[in-house]
């Protein structure tokens, strides 16, 4: 448990939460500012600062559960679709540094929109970039 992390307190039963799904190496709660109805967080038990730093495996397991909770939502909420986002470091919006998934349930008449717009990139561009990933 890491000092002063909101969602150790959560997993300790020591800060309050709406739980809708547990195993041994994840649990799921509402989120309290929810994007639409039945926006829930996953995350792994064990505490990591993010995605850059969690074990591969509590990763594997995240992802895991919210899968299971995509498809709960599917069948108890009937949503027409899912998000599943990860913030990683305050530039991708990261707020609470305990690893979590924000599993977000969609609907034909939500009103969330893609916060940017795409352009489409030169080949050369893309090229350089991929080179650079490759290594
Ligand atoms: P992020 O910005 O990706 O780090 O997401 C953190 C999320 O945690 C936000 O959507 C908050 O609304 C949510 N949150 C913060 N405190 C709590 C809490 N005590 N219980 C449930 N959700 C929380
Ligand atoms: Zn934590």
């Amino acid at each position: 448990m890491a000092d002063g992390c909101i969602f150790c307190q959560i997993v300790a039963g020591e800060l309050p939460a709406e739980f809708v799904q547990e195993d041994d190496h994840t649990v799921a709660f509402m989120d309290v500012n929810p994007w639409t109805r039945g926006h829930a967080l996953v995350i792994p038990r064990h505490h990591s600062r993010n995605l850059y730093e969690a074990p591969e495996e509590d990763v594997h397991r995240a992802s895991a559960a919210a899968q299971r909770l995509a498809l709960s939502m599917r069948e108890r909420l009937g949503c027409d679709g899912v998000n599943v986002l990860n913030c990683c470091e305050p530039a991708a919006w990261q707020t609470v540094f305990h690893l979590h998934l924000h599993v977000i349930p969609r609907y034909d008449d939500d009103p969330l929109q893609l916060p940017t717009r795409p352009r489409q990139a030169e080949r050369t561009e893309l090229a350089e970039v991929a080179a650079r990933l490759r290594g």
